[in-house]
């Protein structure tokens, strides 16, 4: 689970990491208040759960009033890579001379926590860690005892982070590893952290991704999370108790089992088309679950075809057929064409009642995967015109 910017740098300053004064608005009016009470200039910041908001037009600086309401009108309601912009961050711009990154995430392939230190944070890190990797240094941790001092220091000598705030750098990166082991964070980074004109270090942006299985741990954090979980589709998934997880493509999958639907994702890529969604209903696809997965499904604006892979398992395939019949008849005019695949227990029969009026059925995931696909590029074309 993630927590948002303004969450997490809530988390940072409580454990004593430098950041910068700030208050959440909604409205254009508070952001003005806000901005007033704080002293121009200031940043605004969109508060949604995707990475880049910088270079994707999510964050404003502002140096009076009049530009505060601007960027408040231009970033409040604003579509951001599939998220609308309810909340906004406004915060004390930062004057700084240079932008350094400082992380902790797990390092999966050597099953051990990597502490990560670069001397060229800012929007940019991802080409960074592509084309010159070694500019981010690692520095590995073994969770028996967590990050030792001179580790947090040598890799701030290693990533040459200037001398005068070597040490405040080093200081963080030991809070930020306490937070990450403390806080159960599978993900805990700032970017950028930056340098500022006095010589101090301060946290510009905050990212805190929690385990989720660790929540019941982390009560104060699991609250966060019910006020973060504003993304109406994943609510919506909690409520009807499906794994979901919102993608950036067009093509909506649902399937029942991790596996099918993971299967589905990679055949969408491999047929050239972009899934929009892991949908998993899990066992049992009765008619109401069935329903509510197209409810959720055909709620995503981004989505532009969709293809069920069921396997029929307890749950026979003639029954999730009623279902998917049932839930189509409800709408006057199907919303989005929806392909089905079924295999199985009653498959055969699943495929004879199927309403070929409300859906396109396919023997094989293959052929259903490709004319999902197919539809998928004649919608998004047809909505381009
Ligand atoms: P992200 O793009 O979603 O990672 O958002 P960030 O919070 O990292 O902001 C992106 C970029 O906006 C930063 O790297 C800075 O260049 C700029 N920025 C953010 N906050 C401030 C600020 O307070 N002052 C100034 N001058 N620039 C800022
Ligand atoms: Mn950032």
């Amino acid at each position: 689970m993630k927590l948002h910017e303004y969450q997490a740098k809530q988390v940072f300053a409580e454990a004593g990491i430098p950041t910068p004064g700030s208050a959440l608005a909604e409205s254009v009016d508070e952001v003005v208040e806000v901005a007033a009470d704080l002293g121009y200039p200031v940043a605004v910041k969109a508060q949604v759960h995707v990475g880049g908001r910088g270079k994707a037009g999510g964050i404003k600086l502002a140096e009076n009033e009049t530009e505060a309401r601007e960027a408040a009108e231009s970033i409040l309601g604003m579509d951001l890579k599939g998220y609308t912009v309810e909340k906004v961050l406004v915060e004390e711009a930062v004057d700084f001379t240079n932008e350094l990154y400082v992380g902790v995430t797990m390092d999966r392939g050597e099953g051990e926590p990597v502490v990560m230190v670069s001397e060229r944070g800012g929007v940019d890190i991802e080409a960074v860690a592509e084309e010159d990797p070694e500019a981010i240094v690692r520095e590995h941790v073994d969770p028996a005892f967590g990050l030792h001092p001179y580790q947090a220091r040598k890799a701030v000598f290693d990533a040459d982070i200037p001398d005068e705030v070597a040490l405040d750098v080093a200081g963080v990166v030991s809070t930020l590893y306490d937070l990450f082991e403390e806080r159960d964070g599978s993900d805990v980074e700032i970017n950028p952290l930056m340098v500022t004109a006095d010589g101090e270090v301060v946290a510009a942006d905050a990212v805190m991704n929690i385990d989720e299985d660790a929540l019941f741990r982390q009560p104060e954090l699991a609250e966060m999370e019910e006020e973060a979980a504003e993304d109406d589709l994943e609510a919506k998934a909690n409520e009807y108790g499906f794994d979901y997880v919102r993608l950036d493509g067009n093509v909506g999958i649902i399937g029942n089992g991790a596996g099918l639907v993971m299967t589905t994702l990679d055949l969408v890529d491999y047929y050239g088309g972009e899934p929009a969604n892991f949908l998993d209903i899990g066992g049992g696809a009765k008619a109401e679950r069935v329903a509510n997965a197209l409810d959720m499904v055909f709620s995503d604006e981004n989505v532009d075809s969709v293809v069920f892979n069921i396997f029929g398992g307890i749950t026979r395939g003639d029954e999730v057929a009623k279902g998917i019949n049932s839930a189509l008849e409800q709408f006057d005019e199907i919303p989005k064409p929806v392909v089905v695949r079924l295999a199985g227990t009653n498959a055969a029969e699943g495929r004879e009642i199927l309403n070929d009026e409300l859906v396109t059925v396919e023997e094989t995931l293959e052929g259903a995967v490709q004319r999902a696909v197919e539809f998928a590029d004649d919608r998004a074309q047809e909505v381009d015109q």
